[in-house]
């Protein structure tokens, strides 16, 4: 499960960029700064590498292991 904290986020798109599953689209979902979050609309493909839960440079973003 991916989780992304919306308050955290700034927007940079770093975990669109460097997840290796583009599991990350855009959203149209804003925080209360007007940033347009990611989501993980493809969450069915990734494969819990943690890439983006650790380049993330606002610790946005919590990925559980698949169990
Ligand atoms: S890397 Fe973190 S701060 Fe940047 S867009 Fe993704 S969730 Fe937001
Ligand atoms: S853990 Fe890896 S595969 Fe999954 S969303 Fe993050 S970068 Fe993509």
């Amino acid at each position: 499960m991916i989780q992304i904290n919306p308050d955290l986020c700034k927007g940079c798109y770093i975990c669109i960029e460097i997840c290796p599953k583009s599991v990350y689209i855009i959203s149209n979902v804003t925080n209360d700064k007007d940033i347009k979050i990611p989501f993980p609309e493809n969450e069915k493909d990734c494969i819990t590498c943690h890439l983006c839960e650790l380049e993330c440079p606002d610790q946005a973003i919590y990925v559980e292991d698949k169990k």
